[in-house]
């Protein structure tokens, strides 16, 4: 008899998620393969996080080298693994700075608000409080979801009462209104809204960020949890604009598929941390680290980077020619690199029978903001991937549609 995942999970897991009905047995290149024998090509990568795709052999390698030496040491140890991480993460970024390291996302965003706090009580500059984007999403945890501006996460839970302003992405004059009135410590915003429908920042609008932050004497910092570690064509997505944050939000991808994250902060903010200001017994892991370090080195010296930005140009070019095909069915695109939001025409009930189709194909593509179709392919995808993809997106796409 075969086992039923699905009613096990049903009896024995929280229901926190929506989830497939398919039980996955393992996972190789870009592809999941089910418990029934099903292959699926993988367009979601774990929700942006094995931006290597699946078992690669360098991540492989780390894994097996760094398991042998050491698992677990806690944190009152230096951590070789850790601490190279550390330092090339300041390299590639700020080239001064400290990091911070955390497990998820979440708690990458609960250290950026316990660094935002100390900073203002160090600079006693009578500065309190954040600024979010209406819609943002930063994370779960009672301190994150504060900062998570999406009323049908929130709305069950209590507010910590530190004080959260939310202004409409790419209002620049509101932006300046609501900093000049309260006085907030810092602003953090995603590059690229990801849960909010994969939407992005108009570069006006983030260079008003920077600018107001350096005139008001505010923290910048980005959600990059999502956009970075090469997703949209740089490390992170700020680099490809004229910015000067003060602190680097990451996790997702970095720890090539083992639970990793933590912020970068740059000279202004990297010394507001003192012993026993903040910390938790798992992190830094060493194997998250190691792997970390691995992902760097297939992405900064191995070419990733660079090949994964051209995997992406051509999935973007193929998908711009079936938006000018079907001008009335894909109505809009937004994204950069890996990163990709497909609006159609369809209604949210007919989005949700795409994906379904889609994988019946072979393909898992993701919905988010109920009717965005959201593409967090790997950097490894493959140009014939991308023609098997679009040409079952048309297809199916045609269909629904009729
Ligand atoms: C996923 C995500 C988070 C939260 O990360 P977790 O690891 O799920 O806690 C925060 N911010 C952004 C932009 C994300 O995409």
């Amino acid at each position: 008899m075969t086992t039923n995942w699905q009613e096990l999970d049903q009896t024995y897991i929280m229901p926190t998620v929506q989830r497939l009905p398919i039980a996955i047995e393992k996972a190789e290149n870009n592809y999941l393969y089910d418990t029934a024998g099903n292959r699926y090509l993988d367009l979601f990568t774990g929700l942006a996080v094995n931006i290597l795709g699946h078992a690669h052999p360098r991540l492989m390698k780390a894994l097996e080298e760094q398991g042998h030496r050491f698992l677990h040491i806690s944190n009152i140890f230096l951590n070789p693994p850790a601490i190279r991480l550390a330092l090339r993460l300041v390299k590639h970024t700020f080239g001064k700075g400290k990091v911070y390291f955390g497990g998820s996302g979440a708690e990458a965003t609960e250290a950026a608000i316990k660094l935002i706090h100390k900073w203002a009580r160090r600079e006693q500059n009578g500065k309190e409080g954040i600024v979010v984007l209406k819609n943002s999403f930063h994370g779960r945890t009672l301190g994150a979801l504060r900062l998570t501006r999406q009323p049908g996460v929130y709305q069950d839970y209590p507010q910590p009462a530190f004080p959260v302003y939310e202004v409409e992405m790419n209002n620049i004059a509101e932006l300046r209104e609501v900093c000049r009135q309260n006085r907030p410590a810092a602003i953090l915003v995603e590059p690229i809204l990801g849960a909010g429908g994969v939407v992005s920042l108009s570069e006006s609008f983030l260079r008003a960020i920077d600018d107001l932050c350096a005139e008001e004497e505010m923290l910048f910092c980005v959600d990059e949890i999502q956009t970075g570690m090469g997703r949209t064509g740089t490390l992170f997505a700020y680099q490809q604009f004229d910015l000067t944050p003060d602190v680097i939000l990451f996790a997702k991808g970095i720890g090539g598929g083992l639970p990793l994250g933590g912020i970068i902060a740059g000279e202004r903010a990297a010394d507001v941390f003192k012993p026993g200001d903040h910390g938790t017994t798992f992190a830094p892991s060493p194997l998250s680290a190691a792997m970390g370090n691995a992902v760097l080195d297939v992405l900064l010296e191995e070419g990733g980077l660079e090949q994964g930005k051209q995997r992406a140009d051509y999935l973007w070019r193929r998908l711009e020619a079936l938006k000018e095909k079907y001008p009335h069915l894909i109505t809009g695109m937004d994204g950069r690199g890996m990163m990709i939001g497909i609006r159609t025409s369809l209604s949210a009930e007919n989005v949700i029978r795409l994906q379904k189709e889609l994988l019946t194909d072979g393909i898992l593509v993701n919905v988010t903001a109920k009717t965005v179709i959201r593409l967090l392919p790997p950097l490894t995808l493959k140009r014939e991937e991308t023609d098997f993809f679009i040409q079952a997106l048309e297809k199916r796409m045609l269909q629904i549609a009729d």
